[in-house]
C-alpha cells in the first residue's frame, strides 16, 4: 500500500430510501447503499465495479456530497462531510465529478471558457485575467487548443466534450474526482485516449479517483484498488492484482469469467453468472448473492457474511479461503 495521505474515508456509509406507503400500501425501505467502507489515498484510483442496480451510482452521489447518507461517516481530509447537509463549501470544492454523458453535464448556452471559469467564480476570488489564464492552461493540459475556449459544447466531438468535462472537474485542484462511467458513451479508440488523460492528470496533480465502471477492461487499465459491489454492499475489495488476478468471491469470479482477456489465472475458478440481481426492495436473507451462487450452502441463506481478510484482500463470503 502507498504511504500517501489518505484524502477520503468512507465508514459504514449507508443510504436508504423509503418507497411506497401511499393509500393502503405499506411503505418499504430500499437499502441502496448498506454499510460501505474504504480508504482512498492521494494519487490512487479506486475502481468500483458491479452490475447496474448494485449501488454504484448511489455511492457516487454520497461521495460527491450531492445527497447526505442515511448513516455512516465520510471523511474528506479528515473532516466528516456527512455531519451537515449541505456540507461546507470548502469541503465541496475538494470533490468533483465527471459524468457519463458530458453533453448533459455542460450548459449548451455557455462557451467552454465560461464553463471552465464558472467553478473559479463560485469558489475563488481570482480576477478575470487570472481566471482566463487558468482556463487557457487547463485547455492545454487536457489536449484542447486555445481557440476552443470560445466554442460551445455542440461544436465538439464526444471525446473533446469529455476532455472539457475532465478540465472542468480539475479547475479547482480537487483532492478527489469521482468519475461515473466516464468513457462508456465513447468509441473504443477515444475511450483509451480519455483514460490516458485521466492517468496523466493524476500523475501530474496527485488527485485521487473513484472510478465507477461496469467495464472490467477499463478497470484493469486505470485502477490501483478495486471494490466489487453487490446489492449495496462491497463483497470484495483490495489491490487490483489480487482482486482481478485471484478473485476470492464467487461474484467477482463470475464477473471476471465473462471477460476472456481478464480471466483469473486459475481457470478452475470460472463461474457463469446466471439470472438477474434480486430487487433491493426485497433482498434475500443471509448472503444477498446466495440465489445466484453455485457454492451456496445452508449457512449462506441465513447468515450475512462479514468482510474479512483473505489472501491480501477483504472478502464477504463464508467459504472464501476454503477449497
Ligand atoms: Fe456464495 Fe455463500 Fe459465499 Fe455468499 S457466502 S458468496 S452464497 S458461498
Amino acid at each position: 500500500m502507498s504511504d500517501l495521505a489518505v484524502v477520503m474515508q468512507a465508514q459504514g456509509l449507508a443510504r436508504h430510501y423509503r418507497v411506497g406507503g401511499g393509500g393502503f400500501a405499506k411503505a418499504s425501505t430500499v437499502r441502496a447503499l448498506d454499510g460501505v467502507s474504504f480508504s482512498l489515498s492521494a494519487g490512487r484510483t479506486l475502481a468500483v465495479v458491479g452490475e447496474s442496480g448494485c449501488g454504484k451510482s448511489t455511492l457516487a452521489r454520497q461521495l460527491t456530497l450531492i445527497e447526505p447518507p442515511t448513516s455512516g461517516r465520510l471523511l474528506i481530509d479528515g473532516q466528516d462531510a456527512a455531519a451537515s447537509h449541505p456540507p461546507p463549501l470548502a469541503l465541496r470544492r475538494r470533490v468533483q465529478m465527471v459524468f457519463q454523458n458530458p453533453y448533459a453535464s455542460l450548459n449548451p448556452r455557455k462557451s467552454i471558457a465560461q464553463a471552465l471559469a464558472e467553478p473559479l467564480v463560485i469558489h475563488t476570488a481570482l480576477s478575470t485575467g487570472e481566471r482566463q489564464a487558468r482556463v487557457a492552461a487547463m485547455l492545454e493540459r487536457v489536449g484542447l487548443r486555445p481557440e476552443h475556449a470560445q466554442r460551445y459544447p455542440h461544436m465538439f466531438s464526444g471525446g473533446q466534450r469529455q476532455r472539457v468535462a475532465v478540465a472542468r472537474a480539475m479547475m479547482l485542484d480537487p483532492a478527489i474526482v469521482v468519475a461515473d462511467e466516464p468513457t462508456s458513451a465513447l468509441d473504443l479508440s477515444i475511450q483509451a485516449q480519455i483514460l490516458n488523460l485521466f492517468m496523466d492528470l493524476q500523475v501530474a496533480t496527485g488527485t485521487a479517483y473513484v472510478f465507477i465502471s461496469h467495464n472490467l477492461s477499463v478497470v484493469e487499465h486505470v485502477a490501483h484498488d478495486v471494490a466489487v459491489m453487490y446489492l449495496g454492499r462491497i463483497v470484495e475489495q483490495g489491490p487490483k492484482a489480487q482482486v482481478l488476478g485471484t478473485p476470492q468471491h464467487p461474484y467477482t469470479q463470475a464477473l471476471l469469467s465473462a471477460v476472456p482477456t481478464l480471466r483469473a489465472q486459475d481457470e478452475r475458478q470460472r463461474i457463469p453468472l446466471v439470472g438477474e440481481p434480486p430487487s433491493p426492495l426485497n433482498p434475500p436473507a443471509g448472503c444477498a448473492f446466495h440465489t445466484r451462487c453455485p457454492r451456496a450452502v445452508a449457512r449462506c441463506r441465513s447468515e450475512v457474511p462479514a468482510l474479512r481478510t483473505v489472501v491480501g484482500r477483504e472478502v464477504a463470503c463464508h467459504l472464501a479461503g476454503t477449497p
